[in-house]
């Protein structure tokens, strides 16, 4: 009988695709993928380390295991940034862990799980722990990547130089790398093969990508030249890296969505001087006009932290005035989660979590308003949707607008859902939420992708 594995991923869509190849690598070794933990041989926790609730779930969950593997022969791995972070308090925490890898060398699975002996009982065997920095690139030992689904991921960057003074990825991920374009065409291309119609490119510090003479735009031109992908996305995006090629791709490049998730963090100047993001807020606001110059119904997101070390009343202000200004489609926003070993966990002007709770209620109310607005803006209008995802009911099919919000459409049976998977179709949306757009599909106009946005502009 095949070896069953069952990744759990969490944090940030560069972990989804790291879950993603983590499969490529061990289905090379029989491995398929199992539907939960219980029907798991080699159960992985592919985790994130970016706010400290994140890394302790990783240990609830761990705990959970330890009751399945007290009953069964199960392996258990944890991979990702808490791996990378924490390797050895993991080891001493849950002695039960076979084997800890992190984000640069999972491509050595197959040796790991080799090694490790499974067990029955409550602590494994063969404890290894890697999280080195390898020289090599685990890119260069990567199988054929496979599409898991219509939308996928492609990690083009990763790592960060960046340091901004609240943020653990520059020691979690390491310097800032750009994969060969070549590599990444060749990739794109196996995965539109294998049925992608989307590619989202990551990085940590996407737009920083320089492995192409042109930078992200060249990268971006070159991939619009695919025949079968219809869709380019990109995330995530530093404000200083945002160059006028980039820019000018979001006019010129009909398969380049109109959305972008461009983080600001804070709206004061001197917040984010602390934060050591080396740009002001109308840095920001400039991009943002730039862009709207460039693709005038482009969608905006960004990632906001509340309650950074000295924030006062005055700089939170501030942060609700750019909110105004910019008019988002969709935001993230945090409160600040101090990390062990950066600049801003050491400072002695931590904002009192009271304060950093009633700040952070008052940005997502009003975020939550921009985005009801924005999507209340498509009731009426025809959008073209890339279905991708089943929906709760067997009937239900689920996809994304150019502009990433969801959308839900029931069809007349399940059948129909089945034919709709993976395909562009106009629809009319119905009915919007905070968080979805309901629909119905439009009869088909033929009408390309571009015209269908045109409409949805109107
Ligand atoms: N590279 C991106 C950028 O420059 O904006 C961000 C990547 S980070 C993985 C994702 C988001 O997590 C950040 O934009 C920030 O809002 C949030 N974040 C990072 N460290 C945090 C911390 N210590 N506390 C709260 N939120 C944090
Ligand atoms: Fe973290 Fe992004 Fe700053 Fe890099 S640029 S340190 S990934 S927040």
């Amino acid at each position: 009988m095949a070896k069953k594995v069952f990744i759990k991923s969490y944090g940030c869509q560069m972990n989804v695709y790291d879950s993603a190849r983590m499969g490529d690598v061990l289905a090379q070794e029989g491995y398929i993928a199992a539907d939960a933990p219980a029907d798991a041989d080699l159960v992985i926790l592919n985790t994130c380390h970016i706010r400290e609730k994140a890394a302790e779930k990783v240990y609830s969950e761990l705990g959970r295991l330890r009751a399945l593997k007290e009953s069964r022969m199960l392996m258990i791995a944890v991979a990702g940034c808490v791996a990378q972070a924490e390797g050895e308090e993991i080891m001493r925490r849950a002695p039960y862990v076979d084997f800890v890898v992190g984000p640069q060398n999972y491509h050595q699975l197959p040796r790991l799980v080799a090694n490790a002996t499974p067990s029955n009982k409550s602590l494994g065997f063969a404890h290894a722990i890697n999280t080195d920095f390898p020289a090599e690139s685990k890119f260069d030992f990567l199988p054929e990547a496979r599409a898991n689904g219509p939308a996928v991921f492609l990690t083009i960057q990763e790592g960060c130089d960046k340091f901004c003074s609240f943020c653990v990825v520059p020691y979690t991920r390491g310097v800032e790398f750009s994969r060969p374009a070549s590599a990444i065409l060749e990739e794109a291309r196996q995965l539109t093969n294998g049925g992608a119609v989307e590619i989202t490119l990551l990085g940590q510090n996407v737009n920083a990508y320089h492995g192409d003479d042109g930078g992200l735009a060249g990268l971006i031109l070159k991939l619009s030249e695919i025949g079968g992908l219809d869709r380019i996305r990109y995330t995530t995006s530093h404000p200083r890296d945002m160059d006028k090629n980039l820019i000018a791709a979001h006019g010129n490049v009909s398969k380049l969505m109109p959305h972008l998730h461009l983080p600001v963090q804070s709206g004061s100047d001197a917040t984010l001087a602390r934060m050591n993001r080396q740009h002001v807020a109308d840095d920001y606001l400039r991009i943002i006009d730039k862009l709207r110059a460039a693709r005038p119904d482009i969608a905006l997101s960004s990632d906001f932290i509340v309650g950074y070390p000295g924030e006062t009343d005055a700089d939170f202000e501030s942060t609700l005035e750019l909110v105004d200004a910019v008019g988002y489609a969709q935001a993230y926003s945090f409160k600040y989660s101090k990390r062990p070993g950066t600049p801003a966990s050491d400072r002695d002007d931590q904002v009192p979590e009271q304060v950093k709770s009633d700040r952070l209620e008052a940005l997502q109310n009003l975020l939550n308003r921009q985005q009801l607005e924005f999507n209340k803006g498509f009731v009426g209008k025809v959008v073209p949707v890339l279905f991708e995802r089943r929906g709760k009911l067997p009937q239900q099919i689920a996809g994304r607008t150019p502009y990433m919000q969801a959308v839900h459409v029931d069809c007349e049976n399940t059948d129909m859902a089945d034919h709709y998977f993976g395909k562009i179709l106009p629809i009319r949306i119905f009915d919007a939420f905070a968080n979805s757009l309901a629909g119905i599909i439009e009869t088909p106009t033929g009408q390309g992708e571009e015209n269908l946005m045109e409409r949805s502009r109107g």
